[in-house]
């Protein structure tokens, strides 16, 4: 008997996560099936709930569920409730566990396959919804010299550096800032990292030019399409990365905590690019 995994979004046709844990499955010889599940705009938590009476063992959670599933885990792991949004959920008999694998995904491609030490960089984060939210811990447990949040609405970026900087972090005020676009005027970063929702509409936000130091990257967690922002990175001279290595690495996060193996992901991201 395979054990049954899904991922549970709306919309999620687009998904590509049962592709990547089929390969992860026949690589690792692991027995399961992940499938993905459109739930109910305000019918999430009662589809996980059949889900896990017909015997799921797990799931991921992408948008718009993710505070949602933060909300119905029994016991939610550090990094998830620093994020306040879960991914990963594991159903145990008599608890779900909620987990984030998004910011470990992004530090996990950062270091592994784009070879870039963080301790002591300065650090752009774009946004501060809840993608900049899951991967703010990973970056700082990784020591950069420094980590500006900036967003559209200043006071959110604000409010993040606020709270990371607070009791039961040890990220220093110095280090940690956020605020407007207007703010980054001077500044120069050696990653800036685009975790808005811009590119979904084929936008960029009002960055200078002059915001990359040399031999800065750019990584847009959007994936599939050469976006307005890599374009405008590309053309000040940055290199360029799109969120398709994130997408997998948090996958083989969720894959390990679910089945204690972790699979190669170099094979995957070569085959999902090829496609
Ligand atoms: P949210 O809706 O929670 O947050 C959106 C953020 O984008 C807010 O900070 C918002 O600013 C900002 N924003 C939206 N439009 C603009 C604009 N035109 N100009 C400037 N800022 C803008 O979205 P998420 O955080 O959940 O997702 C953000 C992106 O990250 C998506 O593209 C998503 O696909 C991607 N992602 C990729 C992952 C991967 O594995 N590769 C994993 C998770 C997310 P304001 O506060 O002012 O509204």
């Amino acid at each position: 008997m395979s054990d049954r995994y899904a991922i549970f979004g709306n919309p999620i046709a687009h998904s590509k996560s049962p592709r990547i844990h089929a390969l992860f499955a026949a690589q690792t010889g692991q027995m399961l099936t992940y499938e993905a599940i459109l739930a109910p705009l305000d019918g999430f938590a009662a589809s996980v709930a059949a889900f896990r009476r017909e015997g799921g063992r797990g799931a991921n959670v992408t948008v718009p569920f993710k505070e949602q599933a933060c909300a119905l885990s029994d016991r939610l792991s550090a990094r998830a409730e620093a994020a306040g949004a879960v991914n990963t959920l594991t159903f145990e008999a008599d608890a779900v566990l909620g987990d984030n694998t998004d910011g470990v995904g992004l530090v996990n491609d950062l270091a592994g396959n784009l070879g870039l030490d963080l301790a002591g960089r300065r650090i752009l984060l774009m946004g501060a919804g809840g993608a900049a939210r899951g991967v703010l811990l990973p970056l700082l447990e990784k020591a950069p010299a420094e980590l500006f949040i900036v967003n559209r609405t200043a006071a959110k970026a604000e409010e993040l550096a606020s709270h990371f900087s607070g009791p039961g972090f040890r990220f220093a005020a110095s280090g940690l800032q956020g605020g407007g676009y207007e703010a980054l005027a001077g500044r120069r970063f050696d990653l800036v990292i685009n975790a808005t929702a811009a590119s979904l509409a084929g936008d960029l936000p009002p960055l200078p030019a002059a915001v990359f130091a040399a031999g800065a990257l750019a990584y847009d967690m959007m994936y599939g399409t050469d976006t307005p922002f890599l374009a405008f990175a590309r053309g000040a001279g940055a290199r360029c990365a799109d969120g398709l290595c994130m997408l997998v690495e948090q996958a083989a996060e969720a894959f390990f905590l679910w089945r204690g193996v972790r699979p190669q992901t170099a094979p995957v991201i070569a085959l999902l690019r090829a496609a």
